[in-house]
């Protein structure tokens, strides 16, 4: 997985082609990533049993990761994700534009 929570993405695909947000959630073993305000939708919730007035919600649907892509938080572009290995021997996420870790 690419990409986790609190990256900063944009969206490439899609109605929402453009948008920018933060990383809520992410499923990687499904590679989809929940983004507020991003893939929104309107769901109508009935009146149920306990009285609660029936009302429309704003949802948000999780996204292909494939829809979306990375913005550095070192060089502000649009990215991709590269990984390289340090000196103590851990495996880092790297920006293929700074070659800055992430
Ligand atoms: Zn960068």
């Amino acid at each position: 997985m690419k990409l986790k929570k609190g990256d900063t993405v944009v969206v490439t695909r899609g109605k929402d082609k453009g948008k920018q947000g933060t990383i809520e959630k992410a499923f990687a073993s499904r590679g989809l990533v929940v983004v507020p305000g991003v893939n929104e939708y309107k769901k109508h919730v009935k009146k149920n049993v306990t009285g609660q007035a029936s009302e429309i919600l704003t949802m948000t649907r999780p996204l292909a990761i494939a829809t979306v892509a990375l913005i550095c938080p070192k060089c502000k572009k649009q990215t991709r994700v590269g990984y390289m290995t340090t000196k103590d021997n851990r495996k880092v996420r790297v920006c293929r534009k700074c070659k800055k870790e992430i």
